[in-house]
């Protein structure tokens, strides 16, 4: 046995060299490989995180929103996360309430609250079931 630092020889029992004092052969090759840590990887510090985010996003109960859009047309939507389209619905909606004024209301009102809670009713429907859940 020689040590691999210097050449000098060494004996089966001596575990580091006298010469130039590196351990000797198989504990000094052994020690780089193992006695490193593997890094975490990123994506099992980051799963979690996402699959939280995702449940929390489309856990949507399809009769909450359909109550949201009983009480005003664009609430279920809201609920759903359509900030927009649901804007604009209860801007809708209240015009709508005006123009019972002149009947045109009547006949706009129902159409928009109906399908204020249909839609919102398929939408929260969507969004579980790209999520897997029923
Ligand atoms: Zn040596």
């Amino acid at each position: 046995m020689f040590c691999s630092g210097c050449g000098s020889r060494l004996n089966d029992s001596q575990s580091f060299c006298a010469t130039c004092g590196r351990p000797s052969g198989a504990n000094y090759s052994a020690a780089p490989s193992t006695g490193v840590a593997p890094a975490p990887s990123p994506s099992a510090v980051t799963a979690p995180v996402a699959q939280q985010v995702i449940i929390l996003k489309s856990a949507k109960s399809p009769g909450t929103a359909v109550v949201l859009s009983f009480f005003w047309a664009g609430l279920g939507q809201i609920y759903n996360g359509e900030i927009g389209k649901g804007i604009v619905l209860i801007i809708l909606h209240a015009i709508s309430w005006l123009l019972m004024f002149v009947v045109i209301g009547f006949i706009t009102t129902p159409i928009l609250w109906i399908y204020g809670m249909i839609d919102a009713y398929k939408t929260a429907e969507k969004i579980n079931a790209a999520a897997g859940i029923r």
